[in-house]
């Protein structure tokens, strides 16, 4: 038996057999918190983020980590500690900023349907920029702005129209995608909000898609953006910075390559530097990159079924509490946390207790478990929990976040009673 491949080999690793992260073993704490339960590698995601940050040090730049990818407040606060500011899209997502006591003044705002509420917290609490998506979102701005008498910072989401070559639900920067502003219409989109004087146009922006595996498609929308810059720069319109949005894209199976983020830092201020635009400040809104290889999801056999067409091993997790394989039909590494060599092993569908023929964790994967064993699902650090519901009246799983050989609860199991608390019993006769 080979042994299994693991996405991020240094902070998960092996050791007599058994599945680390970092210091400890996960069955420890899976006996400690019982399962199903997320576990979160600090150093993985801290390694993961200072990759950008060391690449971008010696230019003007801001990393904003995605906060949709992962957003405990445990975490935003650690990555706050480490430089990072911060893309939202939502109102609920600034909340989590402050609570998380993280800086407002280092928050971008995207998001194509940001509503008066939102768009009004988001002034009051003085983040960096809004990222405007559609042209009634401009005069939304201004009216707000206008209200709170406050100047709002803008940048536009550009949509570049190109592919880049990723699931098409996670693929947002094709003409067909309800995102962005279309790129023969961003100038006049500009000359529009410079006529504002409630506005300030301090930035462009794209955000192509997720789980990108190859680096043209960053280059290409970069050069789409360059044209844009320089047009507006002989209409007397100097942007402050330029955001190229997050998207890069993680190892989930052995045979995958991906680049590392210097490798983009670098070749995308090339592009700036051939223009002369090297002072733009470089802003990007990594999420996957920055906590997916740092997640994994423990979970208990529940029971082995032979069927006679296949083989299925139930588990304790169910796509409550992870969707992406059955919404994208992701592929996710899955492992058990103690090699049994000497187990025979078969081909398996590794399948939640939910009434969905679409519940499962993993399809035809080769293992040999027993009812009692406990398996990882690995990568699962990035659109897991936040992704997660209570169908079926599931609690989600608690947060745990490992530093060196010492573990933290970053967020609790849920009671049972939280779940229909803030619903209501009628009286009918
Ligand atoms: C989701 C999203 C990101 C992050 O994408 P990743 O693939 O997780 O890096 C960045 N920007 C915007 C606008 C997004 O919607």
């Amino acid at each position: 038996m080979k042994t299994p491949f693991l996405p991020d080999d240094k902070n998960f690793h092996w050791k007599s057999g058994e599945l680390f992260c970092e210091g400890v073993p996960l069955s420890a704490i899976a006996q400690k918190f019982g399962t199903p339960v997320y576990v979160y590698s600090y150093n993985s995601l801290k390694e993961a983020f200072l990759a950008y940050k060391d690449a971008l040090r010696p230019y003007p730049h801001l990393m904003c980590y995605a906060m949709k990818a992962n957003s405990n407040i445990a975490i935003i606060n650690l990555l706050s500690k480490l430089g990072a500011g911060f893309d939202i899209v939502s109102g609920g997502e600034l909340h989590r900023v402050i609570a998380a006591k993280a800086d407002p003044h280092k928050v971008i705002f995207s998001g194509v349907g940001k509503t008066e509420e939102e768009i009004k917290f988001a002034l009051e609490s003085e983040i960096k920029c809004f990222n405007i998506e559609s042209e009634p979102e401009v005069d939304r701005i201004v009216k707000v702005a206008q209200e709170l008498d406050v100047i709002a910072p803008v940048s536009v989401r550009v949509n570049p129209n190109v592919d880049a070559k990723t699931h098409p639900y996670i693929s947002t920067g094709l003409k067909q995608n309800k995102f962005g502003i279309a790129y023969q219409d961003a100038v006049k989109i500009y000359k529009k909000i410079s006529e504002h004087p409630e506005l300030k146009i301090i930035g462009i922006d794209c955000h192509i898609g997720s789980q990108i595996t190859d680096i043209a498609p960053f280059l290409d929308s970069c050069d789409r953006l360059l044209d844009i810059v320089e047009e507006l720069k002989k209409l007397g319109i100097e942007l402050h910075h330029i955001d190229f949005g997050g998207g890069l894209g993680i190892r989930y199976q052995e045979d995958e390559t991906v680049h590392h983020a210097s490798e983009l830092v670098e070749a995308l201020h090339k592009k700036l530097q051939e223009r002369e635009l090297g002072y733009l400040e470089m802003i990007f809104e990594a999420g996957r990159s920055i906590v997916g290889n740092s997640g994994a999801l423990i979970t208990e056999v529940q029971f082995v079924k032979y069927g006679e067409e296949k083989n299925f091993c139930i588990v304790d997790t169910a796509m409550n509490d992870m969707i992406r394989p059955t919404l994208y039909h992701a592929w996710m590494q899955i492992v058990p946390l103690k090699l049994a060599p000497e187990r025979k092993e078969e081909i398996f569908d590794i399948v939640g207790p939910i009434c969905e023929t679409g519940d499962f964790l993993g399809k035809d994967r080769e293992l040999s478990p027993e009812q009692g064993d406990l398996l990882a699902i690995l990568s699962a650090g990035a659109y897991g929990m936040t992704m997660s519901s209570h169908y079926n009246t599931r609690i989600k799983p608690p947060e745990i976040l490992v530093n060196g050989s010492e573990f933290f609860v970053i967020r609790e199991r849920e009671k049972i009673e939280k779940l229909y608390s803030s619903e209501v019993l009628l009286n009918f006769d």
